[in-house]
């Protein structure tokens, strides 16, 4: 057990002095003592409590950690690194060629070490948690892993490594395109057969269950997911899901859906439904769904998604890398919907870029300003870091998001004495986050009670610098 009296922290009910947290050695919250001010300032020593011999004193801002909903780890080798003319047309599906060639380059120690790279750069941004959509399952088209699968065994040694929460998605890929086409040479290292699936997860949870997985870390989640509907026909994707929540009913489960336009035609075209249809129609999706995108959804769509209380995961800088379009935030939230945040493709891994944008979006399209606070909490900022955080909890099924009894001790500290937040009143803090720069205020980051970066160095940066480094430049080699 261990107890922490933080200067100034954002709790559920908003901003508070001088909390002090107790945090169980699993690294779960069990109480908090808030001495809640109405006006807090940055700065202002707050009064003096009674000093207990193990309490530790954190200095500065304490905001809940971010949830990220949606990552490809192995495309962290791929950042910056198609910004260049691939054909006379580039879009996300010349893009998407390039990421397929990169994809079959990487084996087991590239996965390892570049996502061990990817995790503590999120950890350094904010993100103390991740969904890792993972798709890549075979060594080659012909062969399969003899017993454990080394490239899902390289991304849980690589969240071990980095401190950060894992919900891992084993992704199931089975056809090319709607209407069950064959997977082409290129895709075919994410090829999975429904019962190979189906029995790998029911071992990792069964694993989990016993203390296998993630033991003594108490971070680690198996879920699932769909890589998408033209990738797994709909009856496959059926069966499996029900039989996903048979052993496990609230397992996180995910989809991309509706990126591209194209995407929808050809969906229109095959079945006759659009693709939010073709799934609200399956009348699968709970609270523990979380469709990824949506960014062509029509307002019927929206509505859908959120009665449903399904999450969706947006990732704005992807979306604006591989020109997606625009997500209809606003709308979304009209409806009450559940919106998180992912760094999908790494082309940017900062949590407070993708909420900033997601209100840019908005602002370049309806020419005015703060369109997404509302009524109830003026500031833009924290409106958004907030429920991007309660949201991406629900969307990774992690009991993470707030700083509150009975969730997991993930938090980040911001340093009040960094320029970025210079004469900042407390409840500016979050928009000095995502307006002003201040995400590099970032000083110590917290994970299930552990500090994994402090001053904002993490245990593994030494080490990484010269392993990622060669991982890269093999690569780049071919
Ligand atoms: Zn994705």
């Amino acid at each position: 057990m261990a107890i922490y009296r933080l200067q100034t922290a954002y709790l559920p009910q908003g901003w508070s002095c001088d909390v002090r947290v107790t945090v169980s050695t699993e690294g779960i919250i069990t109480a908090i003592d808030a001495n809640a001010a109405a006006e807090p300032q940055l700065g202002v020593e707050p009064p003096p409590r009674s000093p207990g011999t193990a309490i530790e004193r954190v200095d500065g801002i304490v905001i809940p950690g971010m949830p990220n909903a949606h990552s490809h780890a192995f495309q962290r080798a791929m950042a910056g690194n198609a910004e260049y003319r691939l054909s006379a047309r580039d879009s996300f599906w010349s893009w998407r060629q390039a990421m397929y060639a990169l994809a079959n380059r990487i084996g087991p120690e590239e996965l390892r070490v570049v996502a061990t790279q990817l995790f503590v750069e999120m950890l350094k941004t904010g993100y103390t948690s991740v969904a890792e959509f993972h798709y890549l399952h075979r060594p080659s088209s012909a062969a399969h892993y003899a017993g454990a699968n080394l490239l899902w065994e390289a991304i849980g040694d690589a969240a071990d490594t980095a401190g950060i929460g894992l919900t891992f998605l084993p992704t199931l890929y089975q056809s090319s395109d709607f209407g069950g086409a064959p997977l082409k040479p290129e895709q075919a290292r994410f090829a999975l057969q429904t019962d190979a699936f189906l029995r790998a997860i029911e071992e990792r949870i069964g694993a989990e269950r016993r203390g296998g997985v993630g033991a003594g870390v108490g971070v680690i989640r198996t879920g699932a997911a769909f890589h998408s509907l033209r990738a797994v026909p709909l009856d496959q994707l059926r069966e499996a899901a029900l039989a996903l929540r048979a052993m496990d009913s609230s397992m996180p489960v995910h989809i991309h859906v509706a990126e591209q336009s194209l995407e929808v035609r050809a969906c229109e075209r095959a079945t006759g439904r659009r693709p939010i249809e073709l799934l609200l129609d399956q009348a699968l999706l709970t609270q523990h769904w979380c469709v990824v995108h949506a960014t062509h959804a029509t307002a019927e769509e929206l509505q859908g998604i959120a009665a449903a209380n399904a999450t969706v995961c947006v990732s704005t800088s992807t979306e604006a890398n591989l020109g997606d379009g625009f997500f209809d935030t606003a709308r979304f939230f009209k409806a009450n919907g559940r919106l998180c945040i992912g760094s999908d493709s790494q082309s940017t891994v900062n949590p407070a870029e993708e909420l900033r944008w997601l209100e840019y979006q908005q602002r370049l399209r309806k020419r005015r300003r703060v369109v997404l606070a509302t009524k109830g909490e003026s500031h833009v900022g924290t409106r958004l870091w907030r429920d991007a955080a309660v949201n991406g909890a629900q969307a990774i099924g992690q009991p993470v998001g707030t700083i509150a009894i009975g969730r997991r001790a993930d938090w980040l500290v911001l340093d009040a004495s960094h320029p970025a937040m210079a004469g900042a009143a407390a409840d500016a803090a979050l928009d000095r986050l995502l307006f002003a720069g201040a995400d590099k205020s970032i000083r110590d980051v917290m994970v299930a009670g552990r500090w994994v970066v402090k001053d904002r160095k993490h245990g593994a940066d030494d080490q990484l610098r010269e392993s990622f480094a060669r991982i890269m430049n093999g690569l780049a080699a071919g």
